[in-house]
């Protein structure tokens, strides 16, 4: 059925990770076709997989962001089930003609989107998704044999000269569809399984769209002058904080690309590092697209035999913040605490865990999954296939990163440390106080407590690594 047959029947606008009104295909085309809309968001098999610490943070986005809709006159209902049969009984009870959406290409959203457009235009609805959550959609961007690109620094050749569109303005009016009843964010209860944390990762996260475009005002202003130099460093403020934005539609890339492109017309020191560090999480997405596996198997096959340990106790002190290594223990707390980590911590960390303890990644990335409130599938996943040493345009295994020389480099002065961990402090900071507060009281942690004893001694981890990188047989 073409289009001009369903003019005037009311479009359904399935929201998802595009929590924002500025820079919206979607809804600056709802709003200039005139149609009567109906804006829905489904808990769906999808939305239901995502980790606790996601899901918490997206219950927050949808908790500042449905307001702002339904003052233009647009009330958001929500429903739980199965995407396509959810998304059916909407038709049926609005007569819509069509359902519009924003393109996730995470591979889930890809495979329940797929079938949702199979099924809908067999049926004579009008199916059509729109961009918007990266700049260059994977399938645009190819090697010059064809093909997709395997390592970053050709891909931000092949991307950096091509034309970005400027931002939309945000959406003034929508037209109401009819009313509908559903559920509410609290019969949803996204945040349930951090009941535990929430409380305290609250108080650290800042969410909505103007708190984005707040942060990225604030990112101009100041650290992006020094963020070639300083983003390194656990204890500054020197990077954007824009990815939990990101992870949730709060903020377009494109907002981000051209707001940094200006700064570097005007000069700013650290603006191509800053464009360079966005067109990371572009690869990411490009490789996820064109690898659906890269968050389950190891990119490069022949790390399929390495020994790598599975759960233990070793993976459960790391988790826990008590590995006894002060930086990784650090680093694990401020995930636990504010639900994001720094870059270079989190490199770290990931480090420890599957070279010191030689534990499989996915161990790790499962744990961050479920931890971090800006948790993108495809930046998390090349990140911990990076680290490991197992992924495309990756860290070779035998460079390891050793805590302690990162911690002397990029915390001289011990404050990240000091921020994170309360042990042999009486006078610990809220920060490191938080973590007691926010882990589950099973793991029987308490500040005062001594610091634990390290799980190996970094020399003896790096040997053993070696060996097993060794034994492994592989060049590199
Ligand atoms: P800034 O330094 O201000 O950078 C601006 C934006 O560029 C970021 O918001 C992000 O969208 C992008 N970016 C920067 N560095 C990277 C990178 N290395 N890879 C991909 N994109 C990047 N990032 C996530 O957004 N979600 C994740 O789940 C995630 N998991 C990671 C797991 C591991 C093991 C590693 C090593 C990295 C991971 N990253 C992830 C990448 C990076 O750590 C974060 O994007 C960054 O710390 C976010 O802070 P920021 O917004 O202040 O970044």
């Amino acid at each position: 059925m073409t289009p001009e047959l369903h003019a005037g029947k009311p479009i359904l606008l399935w929201l998802r990770r595009d929590l924002r009104l500025a820079d919206h295909p979607m809804l600056s085309a709802a709003a200039s076709s005139g149609r009567p809309v109906v804006a829905v968001f489904v808990c769906d098999e999808v939305v239901s997989a995502y980790g606790a610490a996601p899901r918490w943070r997206l219950d927050a986005g949808l908790r500042a962001f449905l307001p702002r809709l339904e003052a233009l006159g647009c009330p958001v209902t929500l429903r739980r089930g199965p995407a396509l049969e959810t998304l059916r009984a909407l038709i049926a009870e609005t007569g819509a003609g069509a359902v519009w959406w924003s393109r996730d290409i995470d591979p889930q959203a890809i495979a329940r989107d797929s079938a949702v457009k199979s099924a809908l235009k067999a049926a004579g609805v009008e199916a059509r998704s729109f961009p918007g959550q990266v700049l260059f959609p994977p399938w645009e961007v190819q090697t010059g044999q064809g093909g997709p690109y395997r390592v970053y620094t050709p891909y931000w050749k092949a991307v950096r000269g091509l034309p970005v569109a400027p931002p939309l303005p945000a959406v003034t009016r929508l037209r109401p569809g009819p009313a509908l009843r559903g559920e509410t964010l609290e019969d949803l209860d996204l945040g349930r399984a951090m009941r535990r944390g929430g409380a305290v990762v609250a108080k650290y996260a800042r969410i909505g769209e103007a708190e984005a475009q707040a942060r990225l005002a604030a990112f101009l202003d100041g650290p992006i002058a020094v963020y070639r130099d300083r983003r390194d460093f656990l204890a500054e403020q020197a990077t954007s904080a824009l990815s939990e934005h990101l992870a949730w539609g709060e903020i377009s890339p494109a907002q981000i690309w051209h707001a940094g492109a200006r700064a570097l017309a005007e000069g700013a020191a650290g603006a191509e590092t800053f464009l360079k560090e966005l067109v990371w999480r572009e690869f990411a997405w490009h490789l996820m697209f064109h690898f659906p596996d890269l968050g389950r198997a190891n990119w490069r096959a022949e790390w399929d035999s390495f020994p790598w340990a599975g759960e233990s106790a070793s993976a459960e002190r790391w988790r826990r913040g008590m590995t006894g290594e002060p930086v990784v223990d650090a680093a694990m707390r401020e995930l636990y605490v504010t639900g994001r980590m720094h870059n270079r911590a989190r490199m770290i960390a990931a480090s420890y865990l599957t070279k010191h303890l030689l534990t499989d990644w996915r161990i790790g990335l499962a744990w961050f999954e479920d931890c971090l409130i800006d948790h993108d599938p495809a930046a998390n996943a090349m990140g911990w296939q990076w680290v490991a040493g197992c992924g495309p345009d990756a860290a070779p295994y035998f460079r390891i990163f050793n805590p302690a020389s990162q911690a002397e480099k990029f915390d001289p002065e011990s404050v990240y440390r000091r921020r994170w961990l309360a042990e042999g402090n009486r006078h610990a900071p809220e920060t490191a106080r938080d973590f007691f507060e926010a882990v589950p009281k099973a793991w029987g942690l308490v500040p005062g407590a001594r610091a634990p004893e390290p799980l190996i001694a970094l020399a003896e981890g790096r040997a053993r690594a070696l060996a097993a990188y060794g034994a492994r047989g592989a060049k590199e």
